[in-house]
Order: C-alpha cells, then structure tokens, then sequence
C-alpha cells in the first residue's frame, strides 16, 4: 500500500497501481509524487483514493516476476484455486496475489460510488505513452480523458490482466503505458495520466488536476501516433523459442507484411500482414514477442458508441451465420463461412467481445461491462 486518502466526502473510490510488473517501479515513482503533491496542496477529495503496489517481492528484485506473471493471474478459476490452497504453502507470487485480492474485495465492499481502477505499466521498448482497455462505454470516459493513444482488444489476446479482474466484476479497469521502463519522461507521463483519469471520474476536480497542464504533456509525448489502435495478432513465445526482436522496433512503427521482425528458433518471423508494431520485446522475461494492430477510423468508434446506447447490441444474433451456443446463451457463434466480411469488426461495432473458436467456429460475448453502470462525472468545482 503506497497510500490511502479517504477525507469523509461521498463519491468513486478510485483505486491506482504501479508495478504490478517489478521492472516497472515508474508507476510507483509517479504515484508517489501524486500523494505528495495532494498532500502538499491539501487538494478536496470526493470519495477514495487507493494507491498500491503491485508486485512487491518482484519489485524487490527489479524482476518482471519471480514465477508467474502476476498480471497474467487474474481469471476467475487460477484465483478460485489460489484461494482454496492453503496459505502456509504459498511461493513465490502466491502471498503477493492474496494482499492484492484482499486489497481489491476490501475496495469493493466499501465503494460508495463507482471503483475504478488504473493499472500503470513501462515498456522494454521506445514509444508513445497509451492506454488499454477492453472497449465498454465505462471504460472509455476514463480513457477518452487521457489524450495519448488507446489500444483495444489487447484482453482478448492475453488472459487474466488485472484490468479484466475488475471489468469482469462490473467494475471500470484500464491500464496505462508510459513508455520505456527507466525514462524520466515514463514518470511524467504516468503522473499526468493519474491526475487526468481522477479528475475523470470526479474523486478531485478538474481545477485541482490542472488538466490543462497535464493534457499538454501528453499531446505532446503521443503526437503524430493514431489516435485508435485494435490489436490484430499477439506473437506468443516460450523460452523454447529463444525469440529475439530485430534491433530498434518501436510502439506505433508501421510495418508491411513480411517485413522482418525477428529471429527464434524455428526461423525468422516476419509481419503477416500491414499494420503496426506494439510492444516489441526487448527484455528477457514475456510471453509476448510483440503486438501487430491496426488503426480504427474515429466515425467507427462512434458509431459503436450511439448503437451501444440505443440498445442495439442484440442485432448481431439476427445476422447470417450468427447462433446462440446451446451450451452457453451469453455466447454467439459465428460460421466463418457464411459471415465473410469484418465480421470481428462488426461485433467489436456491437460491444462484444472476441473469444478463442469454438469448433471451427468464432466465439464472441457481450463485454462484462457493458451494463454500463458505473455512474461516473467529472467534478468542475
Ligand atoms: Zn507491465
């Protein structure tokens, strides 16, 4: 725990984290100077300010993770087992992950208004600061409120991100990259995005936040970078692979299919098509050799937003090729053979979310968050 500040006024518990990745203590820096800053100016909040830190034992050690990647821990079936084991057999991140948990159920319990969660992450690589999230209205108008890049559709390539926790449970969760780990600038970044995202939802006013300011420095790091980014492909890699990025990659560089990315094991591995690069790898430990995406028309986003809240997200069951999964109603299935064309566009256009096929089939379901809850309004005053 880095800090808590609760001064007794109604309002969002807003809870923040750095490091849940212990190669990345700039999230912890730049959240340290947010408290001291609203101690030093005695700065009103309404509702609750958390600030944690992710993986203290990894943090320690200056280590991405011991074992297991603790932003990597978060679907309900690890955490479920995590719980049933006995805590006197935890290693490694085990006892790291029950705090957090109890952290988080503990934010949970006590909210009197909306939680949300921002999860501040660096990267290996050089690049722009961005933010990620999983695309639900909620989601949006914390990210919309930082003006850097937004990545969507990350969460349907990795599983079990602290972010997902949270939007599973109903909750508002996005993280933030600041850009490369151990640049003063990462710091800044990070710090501006805490202050914008608070003012966002309204836990301090906008004046407090000195939104201008912060705004300003953000444009100016992320400028010239498109502005909405959905990631295409995730290169996995295993130790077995022994994958090596090809030298001076970074964030948002365009790239051609079959342009050269890197060398592993079984040979080189170019683009599969045009795009972008996203966090490539430049450091030891990661199952993600780099990201391909692509940029999202403005209109597209939204469009995507006036159908959502019109209520016309179940319009996609009635296209062709579209069925219900008998085993689970929250589930459509999509025949590839008869939904030819930007299918996965047209149900990210609707809100759903992309799952692993099911039988030859693709698999989609509505996003967790898209009861659209969370009554969140900045603060002018
Ligand atoms: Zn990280």
């Amino acid at each position: 725990m880095l800090g808590r500040i609760d001064q007794g006024r109604p309002g969002p518990t807003f809870l923040v984290q750095g490091g849940i990745h212990g190669n990345e203590p700039a999230g912890v820096e730049a959240l340290r100077r947010v408290l001291r800053e609203l101690e030093s100016r005695a700065i009103r909040v309404h509702g609750k300010i958390v600030a944690c830190c992710g993986n203290l034992a990894a943090l320690r050690q200056s280590r991405r993770f011991l074992a297991r990647d603790l932003n990597r821990s978060w679907l309900r079936p690890a955490v479920e087992s995590l719980l049933a084991r006995d805590a006197a057999q935890d290693v490694d991140e085990d006892g790291e992950q029950r705090a957090l948990l109890e952290l988080y159920a503990e934010c949970e319990r006590a909210r009197r208004g909306a939680l949300v969660f921002v999860d501040l992450h660096t990267s290996s690589a050089e690049g722009p600061p961005f933010t990620c999230m999983a695309d639900t209205l909620p989601n949006r108008r914390i990210a919309d409120a930082i003006p850097v890049p937004m990545i969507l559709g990350l969460e349907e390539c990795i599983d079990g991100a602290v972010m997902e926790w949270f939007n599973e449970r109903g909750q508002i969760g996005i993280a933030v990259e600041g850009g490369r780990h151990g640049d003063q600038a990462t710091v800044d970044n990070l710090e501006s995005a805490v202050w914008l995202a608070m003012a966002a939802c309204g836990v301090i006013a906008t004046a407090d936040a000195e939104v201008a300011r912060h705004r300003e420095r953000l444009d100016r790091a992320s400028r010239g970078v498109p502005h909405l980014v959905e990631i295409r492909y995730r290169h996995a890699i295993t130790d077995a692979h022994r994958f090596q990025m090809v030298p001076g990659y970074v964030s948002f560089q365009p790239v051609a299919r079959g342009d050269l990315l890197g060398h592993q094991a079984d040979g080189p591995v170019r683009a599969g098509e045009d795009g972008m690069v996203l966090l490539p790898l430049y450091q030891g430990q990661g199952e993600d050799g780099f990201f391909l995406g692509r940029r999202v028309p403005r209109f597209w986003f939204a469009l995507s937003a006036l159908l959502r809240r019109l209520g016309l997200s179940g319009l996609v069951s009635l296209l062709p090729g579209v069925q219900r999964d008998p085993g689970d109603p929250n589930r459509l299935l999509v025949d590839p053979r008869v939904a030819r064309y930007l299918v996965v566009q047209v149900f990210h256009l609707f809100g759903y979310r992309r799952l692993r096929p099911v039988g030859g089939k693709l698999a989609f379901s509505r996003r967790w968050a898209a009861r659209d809850s969370g009554r969140v309004r900045p603060r002018s005053s």
